[in-house]
């Protein structure tokens, strides 16, 4: 397989993580802004923002996490969570499906869209 799909769980916890940089980052610039007491509280409003943002996110993976099912990746053989149709292994990124009809078929995100559209 060229293309490498991320699992989803593995996915939304970078971007959390990367929130926790971002809010650090902007409320270390707003130090720089020492002259200002305005432009400094608001790079302090929204560094906070993107922290507290990124433990709601947090929050939300582990909602999300009671959702995904664990299964040994047929592939190499570790534990990782399926979230949704189809998912990427947490460790070699192998897609894997808990939909009998849809195995064998090409990995396609689109999958889990249609699952939703049924529910919904
Ligand atoms: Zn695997």
């Amino acid at each position: 397989m060229s293309i490498k799909y991320s699992n989803k769980i593995n996915k939304i916890r970078t971007f959390a993580l990367s929130l926790v940089f971002i809010g650090i980052l902007v409320m270390y610039i707003g130090i720089f802004f020492k002259g200002s007491t305005i432009l400094m509280s608001l790079a302090m409003i929204i560094g906070l923002l993107c922290i507290i943002g990124s433990t709601f996110v947090y929050f939300w993976i582990g909602m999300l996490s009671t959702k995904t099912i664990q299964v040994i990746c047929p592939n190499c053989q570790k534990p990782t969570k399926i979230l949704g149709r189809v998912d990427a292994c947490m460790n070699c990124s192998e897609p894997l499906t808990l939909d009998k009809s849809l195995e064998g078929k090409e990995f396609d995100e689109r999958y889990n869209k249609k699952a939703n559209q049924k529910k919904g």
